[in-house]
């Protein structure tokens, strides 16, 4: 397994890659990894001949207010595990090697300003131009992406049709730890106790999904409900819960199909963290 920290190198590499006839499937991750992580590193692995896994705490999709410098890292660890699931190359560049005069932008408008963009405005356009970026140095035949990140999913499919990258997409299923809470790299920052209150997202899912299956269709009383269970742990804080058109994420007041998302993001302490319920896997 190669670390590689520049974007010449990498693109030797892939060419390298490319003359040989080989696939090349991408992760593209901020590192501190973990089985979520491992899920799209495998499925890459099982897909493609060489897997690249980008190690890059993009601060481009962090706001000033937020945690680009106590983002988790450790490349040691994150090697290791690259390793033991037969991944290839890490590319691990510097923000000044991505960064260099970078005025341009790409923005995905419509879908970006809405739910978790509210309260992150700037965050959605940062994974665009780095995303971009990433396909462009790497060319990779296949990405993998978490649904973990719904709304990013769906932004970065809209931003591949729209401009047309020779890149085909894999949304992979979010992975839960045994008590159910989504894995990511900011649970971190949680306490024992706010790891306990962080459970209340995912039974807050499943309870919209029990009641949706006895019948319920009113979308403000399912959200209600929600809203209740979630506030009944301690340290938390509601950013929003929606339940969403699955295409044009717009709000839906009524269930009429399967064609919606149940989206939420909660503040646990002060460690603000997402979950979801999605029909696409
Ligand atoms: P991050 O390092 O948080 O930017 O995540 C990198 C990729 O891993 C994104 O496509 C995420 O959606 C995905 N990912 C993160 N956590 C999980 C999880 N628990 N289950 C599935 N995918 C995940």
């Amino acid at each position: 397994m190669e670390i590689i920290k520049t974007i010449n190198e990498m693109r030797q590499y892939v060419k390298n890659c490319k003359k040989e006839g080989l696939s090349i499937g991408l992760v593209p991750t901020m590192g501190y990894l973990h089985n979520g992580h491992g899920a799209l590193i495998k499925k890459s692995v099982n897909d493609n001949d060489i897997t690249v896994v980008s190690i890059f705490v993009n601060p481009t999709q962090f706001s000033i207010n937020e945690d680009l410098d106590k983002y988790p890292r450790d490349m040691d660890r994150d090697s290791k595990l690259v390793k033991s699931i037969g991944g290839d190359v890490i590319f691990n560049p510097e923000p000044e090697e991505m960064y260099q005069n970078n005025i341009t932008k790409v923005s995905v408008s419509g879908l970006s300003n809405k739910l978790c963009g509210i309260t992150r405005p700037t965050h959605f356009d940062g994974v665009c131009q780095v995303v971009s970026k990433l396909f462009n140095i790497v060319t990779p035949d296949n990405a993998y992406f978490g649904l973990k990140d719904l709304q990013q999913y769906i932004i970065i499919k809209t931003m591949v049709d729209n401009l047309n990258f020779p890149v085909t997409l894999n949304p992979i299923k979010i992975v839960r730890d045994e008590n159910g809470l989504a894995l990511s790299s900011r649970n971190t920052y949680l306490t024992d106790d706010e790891r306990k209150s962080a459970l209340s997202l995912n039974l807050s899912l499943k309870y919209a999904k029990q009641l949706i299956e006895e019948g319920e269709r009113d979308v403000s009383k399912i959200i209600a409900k929600m809203y209740d269970l979630i506030i009944s742990y301690p340290y938390t804080k509601v950013d929003y819960i929606k339940i969403v058109d699955n295409d044009t994420l717009e709000d839906l007041l009524t269930i009429v199909n399967e064609n919606y998302h149940i989206l939420l993001a909660v503040y646990v302490g002060n460690t603000r963290l997402i979950d979801n319920y999605s029909s696409i896997v």
